[in-house]
């Protein structure tokens, strides 16, 4: 058994194929993998939507309603995906994750913002809103080496 603190890693940093375009965004993770034991997790993916699929966007916060480019509603994939990663933190005792910046789910200081027009916002995803609720250390890709 690994001896590392864990450290949930958004799935595409770690090169998982599970964007809305079927790709990654695989960083560097020679040394957070030296450090820590990294739990892969894809928000999206582990809320019930398939590889690949239409982007989706925060179309408002209050109340929370994301939209997809076909205009559908698939806000409860978010929701979903957001609380099981709440739940594997609590289970496996995991107090920080490295998400993806701009990422309906995953961002951390920054959202596209509803209008499908590659225009970000300050905003937070629905997963990282709920890890920082719930007291988890959340850094996003260019900060890892805050990580080390
Ligand atoms: S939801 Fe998060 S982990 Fe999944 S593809 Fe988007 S940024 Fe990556």
């Amino acid at each position: 058994m690994s001896t590392k603190e864990k450290l949930l890693v958004s799935a595409c940093l770690l090169g998982a194929n599970v964007k809305y375009n079927g790709k990654n965004n695989l960083i560097n993770i020679s040394k957070l993998k030296e450090k820590y034991e990294l739990i892969p997790f894809c928000p999206e993916v582990e809320g019930g939507l398939p590889i690949p699929r239409p982007p989706s966007e925060i179309a408002s916060t209050t109340p929370l309603k994301i939209i997809n480019s076909s205009n559908e509603d698939v806000t409860h994939y978010f929701i979903k995906g957001a609380k099981k990663a709440l739940d594997i933190c609590k289970d496996l005792n995991i107090k920080k994750a490295l998400l993806k910046e701009n990422s309906p789910s995953c961002g951390k200081n920054f959202v596209y913002n509803g209008s499908f027009s590659k225009t970000l916002t300050k905003g937070q995803g629905v997963t990282a809103t709920l890890l920082l609720k719930n007291f988890i250390k959340i850094y996003n890709e260019k900060e890892s080496d805050k990580l080390l």
